[in-house]
Order: structure tokens, then C-alpha cells, then sequence
């Protein structure tokens, strides 16, 4: 089991400042998030399930319902697959770049969807801090078991209202955030 003296300190360009360890093998992949946006703290990267089956599937998690629209202001996007020279060659790094040009390609702001799924892969999510990204995970995971559910229950639903999905996104993150009364 990992402890708090196990976690290893880096600095953006992958140096080790403290620790025992080795850093994890997709420090390359956080490292190019941690540069393209450095408004995010925290990323955490989960294999979890059900997220990881929309990954393998290779679709985007779309808004079908306010669970959704609380953390997420849209689809959180799927990538493209990484070609085979990505893979062979600094496969980590390019992780992350395919992640960075999915998001401004679909011109999506990673503070407002702070999650992405990874093609053929799986979800990377992050926030302000640990906590935050630690919950974005979490709520992915939930959102991604609830879609794929609905899908069953009725494969031609189609995404939540825009005007639901911005009054709640907005009620809880907008600049006028009323959820919670904070
Ligand atoms: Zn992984």
C-alpha cells in the first residue's frame, strides 16, 4: 500500500526533487497537462470501468442529465487513437499532446471539463487540487455507469437541454454560483 512518504516530488521538467521511488510512468503525460494548463493542480488517471469503456469504445461522455451537467459543462471529449509511431516512440508525452489538441480542436475549456477520456485507454480527470481531481474522477466514473445504463434503457436518448445544462453548470461554477450558497 502507498503511503505519503512514497510519493515522489518532481519538477515540470521531470527532475526527482525528493523521493525514494521511481515517479510513476505517465509523469510524461501529466507533465505536458501541468505545462499546456496551468491553471490545474491536480490530475489523477484511474482505469475505472466504466469510463474506461467508453475509452475502449472510443465515444465522448455526453450530458445526458444534471449529475452530469454539475462538474461537467458539456461532453467530456474521447480522443483520437494515437498512431503507431506515437506509440512506439514517447508514447507518454504523446498522451498528453493528443489530450491538449483534443481540447482545442473542439475548442473545450479544461477547467470546464475537467476530464477526458483517452482512446482505446482510459480517463485522466483534474482539478484545483487533489481533493477536486480525486472527485472529478469519481463523478465521471458515476456519470459514465448512468449513460451507458440509459443507452440501454433507450439508445436514441439524446443530450440534456443546452439551457439545463448551462443553468446548472452555471448555479454551481458560474460567477454567480448560488449551489451551496458559497
Ligand atoms: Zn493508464
Amino acid at each position: 500500500m502507498m503511503e505519503a512518504k512514497d510519493i515522489v516530488i518532481c519538477d515540470l521538467d521531470g527532475n526527482v526533487i525528493d523521493g525514494k521511488l521511481q515517479p510513476s510512468s505517465d509523469l510524461p503525460t501529466h507533465l505536458v497537462l501541468y505545462k499546456a494548463w496551468p491553471q490545474i493542480r491536480a490530475i489523477v488517471h484511474t482505469h475505472s470501468p466504466w469510463a474506461t469503456m467508453l475509452a475502449q469504445a472510443g465515444v465522448d461522455l455526453e450530458p445526458l442529465g444534471t449529475t452530469h451537467a454539475d462538474t461537467f459543462f458539456g461532453s467530456v471529449p474521447c480522443t483520437r487513437e494515437l498512431i503507431q509511431e506515437e506509440i512506439e516512440g514517447a508514447y507518454e508525452e504523446q498522451t498528453g499532446q493528443v489530450i491538449v489538441k483534443t481540447f482545442e480542436e473542439r475548442h473545450i475549456a479544461p477547467e470546464q471539463v475537467p476530464a477526458v477520456l483517452v482512446a482505446s485507454h482510459g480517463p485522466f480527470a483534474w482539478g484545483h487540487d487533489p481533493k477536486e481531481a480525486v472527485e472529478n474522477a469519481l463523478i465521471l466514473e458515476q456519470c459514465a455507469w448512468m449513460a451507458i445504463i440509459d443507452r440501454l434503457i433507450d439508445p436514441s436518448l439524446s443530450a440534456v437541454q443546452l439551457c439545463l445544462l448551462d443553468r446548472h453548470y452555471q448555479r454551481k461554477h458560474g460567477k454567480n454560483a448560488t449551489y451551496g450558497q458559497h
